[in-house]
């Protein structure tokens, strides 16, 4: 018997749809006193069985739902058997890629749990107290169910302050290089498993990445704005991009870019310069200069509602931007990884800048985050990245 959280009246309603998080303001009492991270049980204010999870009263995710099955315990065999079906889903859906997302957390009905892969190495990412506490026995099951030994802890996502976590990276146990080559589709790019965005790699551009292929005229002119380490750009070249410019404001990432470059074969037709997108847009638009492909990619405007006004004419300022920049027929590649842009405001927001520079579009693709990083339907913000691809007359 585990102890019980029982939620106010009517307050099932999004256990019913199946959101995995109960917030505190949802409960109306408790039997028991659970320690933070002990499993517990979440009843209707009715007494129905809602679900069993890690509690947290730190948190205003006060449970962490893992099973709906009450004959379900959440136990060392529960956490097995969830990474080995996670494990098995990336192996039908990318049997051949040796770096990608292995756990993505709640998609993968592993709340607050992110694995990646890069070659022989796991980087592990705890978000929640639940999962931190039992980092162990996971690091353990991982390495028995994937062979591989090495095992770097990003623990420092500022979520972790929601869960009562201080934030740390480091070594598991037994240290390695951090510093390491990774494939993907084919082409090799260096991530920093210590010091690099998010685990090293934006993993989730993955599918998108292997898209552009599909897109770049042989010998045409590409431009890859917010390249981070270069992977637009790399895969452009490779795809027969006669001539690519990569733009970032860190100068750090550009060098590893031009590295990743030469590494593929491709360094003399990439070129990386560094500068805020924003203005060298401006300017470029100045010098006459036009691209057959251009590729948007910013990092999140907002992380907030409140700012979503200012974000969304951001995203609409470098649309408009590029749409100048591209000739009749060129190929925008566009995202947007804010949580609170939605698929049609994005969409509304690239054709109000397409009207502005009275360019017309047709839809080519529509594009999302990788598959290994699933969507809950059910929270809807797990659904971050949105992209669009047009053709521009
Ligand atoms: N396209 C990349 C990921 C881009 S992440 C890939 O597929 O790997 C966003 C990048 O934008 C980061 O590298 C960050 O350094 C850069 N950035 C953020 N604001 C910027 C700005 N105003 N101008 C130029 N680069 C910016």
């Amino acid at each position: 018997m585990y102890p019980r959280v029982i939620l106010g009246r009517g307050r099932e309603r999004r256990q019913h749809q199946g959101h995995p998080w109960v917030y505190d303001g949802e409960i109306a009492s408790m039997t028991g006193q659970p320690s933070d991270g002990a499993v517990v049980d979440c009843y209707s204010h009715d007494g129905a069985f809602l679900g069993r999870g890690y509690f947290n009263s730190r948190s205003k995710i006060r449970v962490r739902i893992l099973t709906r099955q009450v004959d379900e315990d959440v136990d060392e065999a529960l956490l097995r058997r969830r990474l080995a079906w996670a494990l098995e889903r990336r192996q039908r859906l990318y049997p051949t890629a040796t770096s990608l997302r292995l756990v993505h957390a709640e998609g993968d009905g592993l709340p607050g749990l992110t694995v990646d892969r890069y070659e022989d190495t796991l980087v592990l990412q705890c978000a929640a107290l639940g999962m931190d506490l039992r980092r162990d026995v996971l690091a353990g099951l991982l390495r028995e169910l994937t062979g591989l030994e090495q095992i770097y802890l990003r623990n420092d996502v500022s979520v972790r302050r929601n869960d009562g976590l201080e934030l740390s990276h480091g070594f598991l146990d037994t240290p390695f290089p951090t510093v390491v080559p990774m494939q993907e589709h084919g082409l090799t790019f260096e991530v920093d498993l210590a010091g690099g965005h998010k685990t090293g790699f934006y993993l989730d551009q993955m599918d998108n990445h292997l898209a552009l292929h599909t897109l770049v005229p042989t010998g045409g002119t590409v431009l890859d704005t917010f390249c981070y380490t270069g992977a637009f750009s790399v895969h452009a070249a490779t795809a027969g991009a006669g001539a690519v410019v990569g733009m970032d404001s860190s100068t750090a990432v550009l060098e590893v870019a031009q590295q990743n470059a030469a590494r593929n074969g491709v360094g003399e037709r990439c070129r990386f310069e560094a500068g805020n997108v924003f203005d060298r847009l401006r300017q470029l638009q100045g010098s006459g200069q036009q691209f057959d492909l251009i590729i948007l990619d910013p990092p999140s405007f907002t992380h907030s509602r409140d700012a979503l006004a200012k974000a969304l004419s951001g995203y609409k300022e470098i649309n408009l931007r590029a749409f100048k920049l591209l000739r009749p027929g060129g190929v925008l590649v566009t995202f947007t990884c804010s949580y609170y842009v939605e698929r049609t405001r994005f969409e509304s927001i690239v054709q109000e800048a397409a009207s502005d520079a009275r360019r017309q579009l047709t839809v080519r693709q529509r594009l999302s985050q990788a598959l290994h990083h699933s969507e809950v339907m059910a929270i809807p913000e797990t659904a971050y990245l949105k992209g669009l691809t047009v053709e521009v007359w």
